[in-house]
């Protein structure tokens, strides 16, 4: 599995063949963070870098408070020391500015995260171009959103990283292919758009006001849903052989009061139609963490005038 190739693991079939190979983001995601520790390790003896990240925490989301020590833990077992920042949801702007200036000058931080959703009385936009660009490890500094945009190098946001690792394990080569976007997002779908487009995709990128999703949907041989909608995709909705990335992290409660995560495509169904598919959870989760590391580590190659690449 660490050489990409879709899992063994197949999933129970609804309608008929094909039933989908499961693409298996946790196995994908532990063969980069593997690789990702020795050259950490290698930039370590070789220049002496220890790499460090910054997480920014603003408030008690809980949700966030997951998220971010799945960050840390993720980081340091990769060698990436890791310093979190908790301020309290009463956080008021130049408070915020401050550290975030304080942490763009500091030569130990390689990678800077400011962990979204931000509290409703900060705006996101002022704090997020506040970074320090070449440490903004989310890729959502508008420098970085311009380099994207331009096919330029930079840092690139860490979920639309993953869902194209995780295309790229099963269609190596997605030239041509028809790829559907749901969800126009900055931090998923539009830098996804850019991703793809840079794969020679053809990219349709729908969102709540889009006429007939089931029929786009029909003629995309990729389909790769962010839309924050449990099981809004549904089985009749794939084309047959299609490949299904599901980003979408929902959590619903049955009526006897238990709760489970689900994805934006309803999966047994989808399943029974896709030639392969990501469940949830266990797809684009866990490299979503994995690119951040990445992120981290090119951010500390480049800040050094080194090529991640060959370190
Ligand atoms: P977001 O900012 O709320 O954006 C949702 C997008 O989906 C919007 O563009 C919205 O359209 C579109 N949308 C909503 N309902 C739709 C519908 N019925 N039909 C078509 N499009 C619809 O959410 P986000 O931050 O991009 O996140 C999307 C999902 O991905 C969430 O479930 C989130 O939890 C998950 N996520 C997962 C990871 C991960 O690591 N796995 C990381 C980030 C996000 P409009 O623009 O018209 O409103």
């Amino acid at each position: 599995m660490l050489d990409g190739s879709p899992a063994e693991i197949r999933v129970p079939q609804g309608e008929g063949p094909p039933a989908a190979a499961l693409i298996d983001g946790t196995a994908l995601a532990a063969g980069l963070r593997a690789r990702l520790a020795e050259r950490v390790h290698r930039l370590n003896r070789r220049h002496g870098v220890t790499l460090g990240l910054a997480v920014v925490l603003v408030g008690d989301n809980p949700a966030s408070q997951i998220y971010v020590r799945a960050k840390i833990r993720a980081s340091e077992e990769v060698g990436i020391s890791c310093v979190r920042h908790d301020l309290p949801a009463s956080t008021v702007m130049p408070e915020l500015r401050q550290l975030i200036s304080q942490l763009n000058q500091d030569d130990r931080v390689d990678g800077l995260l400011l962990q979204l959703p931000l509290p409703p009385s900060i705006n996101p936009d002022a704090v997020i171009n506040a970074l320090n660009p070449e440490k903004d490890v989310d890729g959502l500094h508008t420098i970085n959103v311009g380099r994207l945009a331009g096919g330029r190098p930079g840092l690139v946001p860490c979920t639309p990283q993953g869902c194209m690792l995780l295309l790229r394990s099963v269609r190596p080569a997605p030239a041509g292919e028809h790829a559907l976007i749901i969800g126009r997002s900055q931090l998923v779908g539009r830098p996804l758009a850019q991703l793809l487009l840079q794969a020679d995709c053809t990219v349709t990128v729908a969102h709540s006001k889009t006429a007939d999703l089931a029929a786009l949907c029909r003629s995309a041989t990729v389909v790769i849903a962010a839309a924050g909608r449990p099981e809004l995709v549904r089985g009749d909705w794939i084309r047959r052989g299609a490949v299904v990335i599901d980003a979408g992290i929902n959590r619903v409660t049955a009526p006897d009061g238990t709760s489970r995560i689900v994805g934006d495509v309803a999966f047994a169904e989808a399943a029974s139609r896709a030639s392969a598919m990501t469940p949830v959870p266990g797809g684009v989760g866990p490299m979503t963490v994995a690119c951040l590391l990445e992120n981290t580590f090119a951010a500390a190659c480049r800040r050094r005038s080194l090529d991640p690449a060959t370190v």
